[in-house]
């Protein structure tokens, strides 16, 4: 089974408590089957044959996780529940037991794996749906290419495989892959900036698991800032940035602090720690399709946090973070891209 590949985190979480606080879902539900300790102690028991897949509270709270992987960020032994959340989900795929929800959306995102190249040259933009949706990030991005010189081929469709791999559904996470890493090659590719931190993360962790080579080097939007030579006339002031689940807790990159320092913001603490997650289920990619009424609850429980919620500029690295908390929390939420096209 996939699980097996994390006998550390299945031997040590099921009897470990120091990370429940980070729990997302934890948090908002006040449930301790969502916390990393009886995740694990579940799956220790579908070892022993005292759980199994048919218990469909079981699966549910598998596919409740926030995945955020802060816990093992945050872990001093760098467990990997969030990795093994994410096995459990492939074993439940493999055993024919996910829930119609689940498989209903998967088959949605095989169908969507198809893009469309705009454009010429050899650097090129993949403007995924989510960050599409937001108009306003979009012209900002545009603004910030158009700042450092640079006229992307513009790459827009539908699923790279994140999603399915989020879900479990792996051949056909690493078919995605496989058909994206070529549709790059055909296109002549060399160097792909990506909007989406799932879709960064994606590329630059998941491909490889896969064995999928791409042809380019990938960069994150905020390479757009901090390598591109723009010249910014305005500093960007004062900000609450949120660290990302993927830059910081998957690739702890940190990109995000370097752009925040090349636009001389002021950035100040938001909320209680700088440990847990205010990223609304962004880790999970799909939460707010598969329970929008967590990602509603996450939202309030971050906009309950802001020192003063209608006026605190917030600065987040995805539009998935934006648009929930702005839909659900009422924040004044601006991304990364957004905050960089204001200093021009
Ligand atoms: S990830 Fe680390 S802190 Fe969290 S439950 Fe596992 S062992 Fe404990």
């Amino acid at each position: 089974m996939h699980i097996d590949k994390f006998e550390e985190a299945i031997m040590n979480c099921r009897f470990c408590f120091m990370c429940r606080h980070l729990s997302a879902i934890g948090n908002v539900r006040f449930t301790e089957v969502d916390t990393p300790r009886i995740r694990a102690a579940m799956l220790y028991g579908l070892r022993t044959g005292t759980n199994s897949f048919d218990d469909e509270d079981f699966v549910d709270a598998l596919y409740r996780q926030d995945l955020s992987a802060c816990c093992v960020h945050h872990c001093v032994n760098h467990y990997d529940e969030n990795g093994l959340a994410l096995a459990a989900r492939a074993d439940v795929v493999e055993a024919g037991k996910a829930p119609e929800a689940v498989k209903k959306l998967a088959a949605k995102f095989v169908k969507s794996v198809g893009w469309k190249a705009e454009g010429a040259g050899d650097v090129a933009w993949f403007l995924d749906e989510t960050t599409a949706a937001d108009k306003a990030v979009v012209t900002a991005t545009k603004k910030l290419f158009a700042a450092a010189k640079i006229s992307p081929k513009i790459i827009t469709g539908g699923s790279i495989g994140k999603a399915l791999k989020v879900l479990g559904f792996l051949p056909e996470a690493k078919a995605a892959a496989e058909q994206f890493a070529a549709f790059l090659r055909a296109e002549g590719v060399k160097t792909l900036f990506v909007s989406n931190p799932a879709a960064v993360n994606a590329l630059k962790q998941d491909y490889p698991e896969f064995g999928v080579k791409l042809p380019c080097d990938v960069k994150c939007t905020a390479a757009l800032v901090v390598q591109c030579k723009i010249k910014f006339a305005k500093a960007a002031g004062e900000v609450y940035p949120l660290a990302d689940d993927f830059k910081k807790n998957y690739e702890n990159c940190g990109c995000m602090e370097k752009a925040l320092a090349a636009l001389k913001a002021t950035c100040k603490p938001f909320g209680t720690n700088d440990e847990e997650t205010y990223c609304c289920g962004e880790g999970a990619v799909v939460l707010d399709k598969l329970h929008p009424e967590l990602v509603k609850a996450l939202a309030e429980y971050v906009a309950a946090r802001a020192d003063d919620p209608k006026k605190d500029k917030i600065v987040v690295a995805s539009a998935y973070t934006k648009r929930v908390l702005v839909k659900y929390g009422k924040l004044n939420v601006v991304t990364l891209e957004e905050l960089a096209a204001s200093c021009l």
